[in-house]
């Protein structure tokens, strides 16, 4: 009996923990709306040395194969923006803040950085290579160094690249940055790697197949891309 008391304590432990990770999602109104407020995580012009836009943000191809797994809990979108840089390329903010978590529990191991910024904003910088040196309620000024890019593989030779996330500071609603980044896209669409593009439904082959027309993620919803009819086919004829 006494065990079993002792097991609950430990269960009702936890979920304190994880609720104090997710506040309620914040409404429309508490967030600010995009105005191209935000600069670049990297300095200088992208290039084959330097930096490219690797995967978008949305119902990309990769996203849909693992709409059921890594991308399960959120909708199966890819909810964030890979830029492809050599491992210890400065990552910079992308917008004037505080510091809210270092190598927090808000995903894109092995480390990485939430800064929260005006109007209920928040961007998680992932797959950073060592532990940043910022610390948390440290203020940051719009391209200031807060780490460096690393590999989501954790070699620096087969997914090097950074994942960047715009959320609502409660890590509830997860935002497409196009709008809210100043950045010249289309260029940056044709020079990267984002061959792939995104996953069609041939019952709505229109929807949600260009960078700026994706949709919001909300954690923990419903996945948005178990299509009637999915193009390409996932790998081996699994649906
Ligand atoms: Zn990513």
């Amino acid at each position: 009996m006494k065990l079993r008391i002792l097991g609950a304590g430990a269960v009702l432990g936890s979920c304190a923990v994880a609720l104090a990770h997710y506040a309620p999602a914040l409404p429309d109104s508490a967030i600010a709306r995009p105005s191209r407020q935000f600069g670049l995580p990297f300095a200088g012009p992208p290039g084959p040395d330097t930096w490219l836009l690797g995967q978008g943000y949305g119902n990309t191809t990769g996203a849909y194969r693992q709409r059921r797994s890594t991308y399960g809990n959120l909708q199966g979108v890819h909810a964030g923006l890979d830029f492809s840089a050599p491992c210890g390329t400065p990552v910079r903010a992308i917008g004037d803040g505080t510091v809210a978590e270092v190598d927090g529990p808000h995903g894109s191991p092995p480390h990485n950085v939430v800064v929260d910024h005006a109007g209920n904003l928040s961007s998680l910088y992932g797959h950073l290579r060592v532990r940043s040196g910022v610390r948390v309620g440290q203020k940051v000024k719009r391209g200031e160094v807060i780490g460096q890019s690393g590999d989501s593989q954790g070699t620096c030779v087969s997914a090097p690249h950074l994942h960047l996330e715009l959320r609502d500071r409660s890590h509830q609603r997860f935002f497409n940055p196009l709008p809210y980044l100043q950045a010249d896209w289309d260029s940056l669409a044709l020079a990267g790697s984002f061959g792939r593009g995104y996953q069609y439904d041939l019952n709505a082959p229109r929807r949600w197949q260009t960078p700026e027309s994706q949709p919001e993620v909300r954690r923990g919803g419903a996945l948005l891309n178990e299509f009637a009819r999915p193009w390409p086919p996932a790998p081996g004829g699994a649906r």
